[in-house]
């Protein structure tokens, strides 16, 4: 899984703020009310509510517990 974090001054591509519930981490966007990703850390399962394919939605941050449990292999 790969996160990526681009500053950019393009309107289509939104940064999103995240946090925790539970299982889930949580991405909502400022600028799109509507929007949710919820991405499970412990299946990496994802969804997405009121996603609009022209905007490009990015995770502002994950903190470094979840990046493991994502990316751990064994
Ligand atoms: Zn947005």
């Amino acid at each position: 899984m790969e996160i990526s974090i681009r500053k950019s001054s393009d309107e289509s591509n939104h940064i999103c703020d995240s946090y925790r519930d539970g299982k889930w981490i949580i991405y909502h966007c400022k600028s799109c009310p509507d929007y949710e990703r919820r991405i499970s850390w412990e299946t990496g399962a994802v969804t997405v509510k009121g996603s609009n394919p022209s905007i490009q939605h990015c995770g502002q941050h994950i903190p470094a517990e979840y990046m493991h449990a994502l990316t751990a292999s064994n």
